[in-house]
Formats: C-alpha cells, sequence, structure tokens
C-alpha cells in the first residue's frame, strides 16, 4: 500500500441543552451540537478523511443515522472502529491537519488537550497533529453563532 490521502469536512448545528465536544474534548459552553451522536464534527471531519483516504466511502455510510445503535454515540467509539479499518489496511497515520470554525467560544485553551486526544485516538503522537481555530468573521450560518465547521485533512503512510 502506498502512501494516501484524505479529506474530510462536517458541520452541526448549534443548540442549547446539549454538551459542547470537540476533538473528543469537552468544552466549557453554554450550548453543544446537534447531531445523531454526540456531534463531534472535529471527530466526524477526521473519521471521513480516513475513510476518504481508504476509499471506503463516509462516515454516514458506515454509522447510518437511522441505525439506534449510533444514538448518542460516543464519537470517540466511531473513530476507533475507523482506526480499526486503517490499520487492517496496513496504513497509519502521516499526520493530520484539521480547522475547526467557530464563532465561539474561543478554543485556543484547548488546542493542547484536543491535539492529545486525537493523537491517542489515532494511536501516533500529538506532533503528527495540527489544529487550527478560526471564526468565520461574522459571515454566514456560523459567523453568526450557528453552527461549528471542521475540515480535516490526513496522511496515511504503509505502518512500519
Ligand atoms: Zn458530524
Amino acid at each position: 500500500m502506498q502512501n494516501r490521502i484524505g479529506h474530510g469536512h462536517d458541520i452541526h448545528r448549534i443548540v442549547d441543552g446539549r454538551p459542547l465536544i470537540l476533538g473528543g474534548v469537552k468544552i466549557d459552553a453554554p450550548f453543544g451540537l446537534l447531531g445523531h451522536s454526540d456531534g463531534d464534527a472535529v471527530l466526524h471531519s477526521i473519521c471521513d478523511a480516513i475513510l476518504g483516504a481508504l476509499g471506503r466511502g463516509d462516515i454516514g455510510k458506515l454509522f447510518p443515522d437511522t441505525d439506534e445503535r449510533y444514538r448518542g454515540a460516543d464519537s470517540a467509539d466511531l473513530l476507533t472502529r475507523v482506526v480499526e479499518l486503517m490499520k487492517g489496511a496496513s496504513l497509519c497515520i502521516g499526520n493530520v491537519d484539521v480547522t475547526i470554525s467557530a464563532e465561539r467560544p474561543r478554543l485556543g485553551p484547548y488546542r493542547q488537550a484536543i491535539c492529545a486526544r486525537i493523537a491517542e485516538l489515532l494511536g501516533t503522537n500529538a506532533a503528527a497533529i495540527n489544529l487550527k481555530a478560526k471564526t468565520n468573521e461574522g459571515l454566514d450560518a456560523i459567523g453568526r453563532g450557528e453552527a461549528i465547521a471542521a475540515t480535516a485533512v490526513v496522511l496515511l503512510v504503509p505502518a512500519a
């Protein structure tokens, strides 16, 4: 197997009354993200990027939101399943680059914790994970604080 690249994008609507989980880390905020699972747009974008690199479709195909087993699912568990597929293809993480688009809350203080958690889930070290957090300059649904989005690019390399 040669090096493989994949891209993932995800967006979830902001709602009251749910915990905000991004990159597998609980973020202190008065709102969370709506979704069949815990709504972790960061882990979902990474799942899709890995699945894309593997040529295995997307997260919706693997874990359909019509399937009650995945209601309220911990996205860390979903990513763990995707990592097993990656290992089954004799590939491992080269590096991951993630951008979170969120008008609020400020994510800078969580950057290190999120990178560490993503690295742990992917079975790699934190130096392989780059995380950028941006606002949307007040524009569109993200800028109005109605949604949070994440984009991820991963490079998979042959497992040693
Ligand atoms: Zn999602």
